[in-house]
């Protein structure tokens, strides 16, 4: 059976980055009938931020993708990594090959008591020690060589790494260990990787190799503080959640080929591995999370719809059977091919998202149960937005607000464009003075004349195609005012604007009686 995890680290706000991870594996499970857990990853304690983990929570519920299971691992009982350490080194686990060929015994001292790890055989201990200085009480590590490397491979000073971690504990005798052990009781632990890593087959990337061990040196597995790390974290969880793929972002390609040597060497069966390419702005740049305009809560509290985000950022990354906008996530599901997801880098263009927001503002005002929400809340905006100038209440009649919605549908982006100085019209009157619609046109008292006659005999009825086309009769005859000076006039008239929506819109949304009453209050 399918099941997948979306494994962020609660070391920030849920991001685009982060929620197109979080899609891929939900859209991957609810395909194929499977489960999707959220697993929140905070083995890195002194990297987490507060709040994150309930803003990754909150934010993936919002863009309608909760995980069926939460898993938090802080304060969690790691009994699971102490035991897979345990298996790892534990000579008494009979398994000598195993020893011979991972030489896990440098994970010495975790755990375990010195005299122990002393009646170690020296073949057991043979080239497979590695002891790794506790930072916190560097005074008793062993040479200020030693400190600076060990201190600049200590996960807040990566980028201090000067060279290849040079596995220096690896070759100790028993005899040196025994030193160390004795200055520093609680060591840390590096997992020996193999020379050379095996290839592995990702179902994105396909065949992959990736020389971690020349590379970068044997990892630390579990800290000096008894915390694993996030490899033996990820290997030790994904392991037993029973997790049957990992898809993830493609920078984790060179971790997945240190994991399957942690699999072989734990004789675990590893999940398949599908790496999704990076994310980036349309000109290729890197999606920056400084600016605080790629997490998701920015885009929440901007108006824009969960759909949207889904839409388009699915839109701009392979994966799907065609790459039509307005697509909603049941229609993803449908339309989702692991096998199609490319390589090539998905460009997300944010210019677009206020137009893929307008296709599915109008997808739900044409839903009547999703349109009694929007009203909701449009209340609520409202109310926010002009609450005390509201003269009349009856703007938050549910009946006058779908009218509006149903109205403007298609030409508005977000809800919040409802409450911009363009519509204020619709909520409160604007105050017009007589001289205003003097300067447009001669024949004012004429002009209004027709039109209040025009709401008498038919204003309750017309639609607003008939409505526009007894305003264009309505301005034949008038010598010297054009009909947009007419147009005009009752634009200003109705909402004291030089722009909006077509005045036969306009009048069909205040309504006969209210139209009237503006237009009699500009004429005094
Ligand atoms: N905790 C890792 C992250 O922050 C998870 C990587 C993975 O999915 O294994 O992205």
């Amino acid at each position: 059976a399918v099941r997948v995890r979306f494994a962020p680290s609660p070391t920030g706000f849920l991001h685009l980055g982060g929620l197109r991870t979080a899609l891929y594996n939900y859209i991957f499970a609810k395909k194929y009938q499977g489960s999707f857990i959220l697993r929140l990853e905070d083995t890195d304690q002194t990297r987490l931020v507060p709040g994150a983990a309930e803003n990754i929570e909150d934010m993936l519920e919002w863009a309608g993708e909760p995980g069926r299971e939460r898993i938090f691992l802080q304060g969690r009982n790691r009994k699971q990594e102490k035991e897979t350490v345990d298996l790892l080194m534990e000579p008494t686990v009979g398994n000598e090959e195993f020893l011979e060929k991972w030489l896990h015994l440098c994970c010495l001292g975790w755990q375990m008591p010195p005299e122990k790890m002393l009646k170690l055989s020296k073949t057991q201990l043979h080239d497979c020690i590695i002891v790794r200085m506790r930072l916190a009480a560097p005074q008793q590590s062993l040479s200020p060589t030693m400190d600076s490397i060990y201190l600049s491979i200590n996960s807040t000073h990566t980028a201090l790494l000067p060279i290849r971690y040079d596995n220096r504990c690896r070759n100790l005798n028993q005899e040196q260990v025994a030193q160390k052990l004795a200055k520093v009781p609680k060591p840390s632990i590096r997992f020996r990787l193999e020379e050379a890593a095996p290839a592995f087959q990702d179902l994105v990337y396909g065949w992959n190799r990736h020389d971690v061990a020349s590379v970068e040196g044997d990892p630390v597995i579990m800290k000096s503080d008894g915390f694993p790390t996030y490899h033996l974290a990820c290997v030790v969880d994904d392991h037993h959640m029973g997790i049957s793929h990992v898809l993830r972002g493609s920078e984790w390609l060179v971790s997945t080929a240190k994991h399957l040597l942690l699999y072989q060497a734990l004789g675990w069966q590893p999940p398949h591995f599908a790496h999704l390419p990076l994310l980036l702005n349309r000109d290729g740049s890197k999606l920056s999370k400084r600016q605080g305009d790629v997490f998701l809560e920015h885009f929440a509290a901007d108006g824009f719809l969960p759909d949207s985000l889904v839409d388009i950022i699915t839109n701009c990354g392979s994966g799907f059977a065609g790459n039509q906008m307005g697509r909603t996530l049941p229609e993803l599901i449908t339309q989702f091919d692991l096998t199609q997801i490319t390589c090539h880098s998905a460009l997300l263009d944010l210019e677009k998202l206020p137009e893929f927001n307008r296709l599915h503002l109008q997808r739900l005002v044409s839903s009547e149960s999703q349109r009694r929400l929007l009203v909701g809340k449009l209340q609520a905006l409202v109310e926010e937005a002009f609450g005390s100038q509201l003269q009349n209440r009856d703007v938050l009649n549910p009946v006058y607000m779908e009218r509006i919605l149903l109205l403007r549908q298609g030409h508005i982006c977000r809800l919040q464009d409802l409450v911009s100085p363009v519509y204020s019209y619709l909520w409160t009157r604007p105050a017009v003075g007589r001289a205003q619609l003097d300067a447009i046109s001669e024949k004012v008292d004429v002009i209004a004349k027709r039109v209040l006659g025009l709401l008498e005999r038919s204003g309750v009825t017309l639609t607003q195609d008939a409505l526009s086309g007894e305003l264009k009769k309505l301005s034949e005859g008038l010598e010297g005012t054009k009909h947009s000076n007419v147009m005009k006039l009752l634009r200003v008239a109705l909402s004291g604007q030089q722009q909006g929506p077509p005045i036969a819109e306009m009048m069909v949304s205040l309504g006969p009686k209210e139209v009237r009453e503006r237009i009699q209050e500009a004429l005094s």
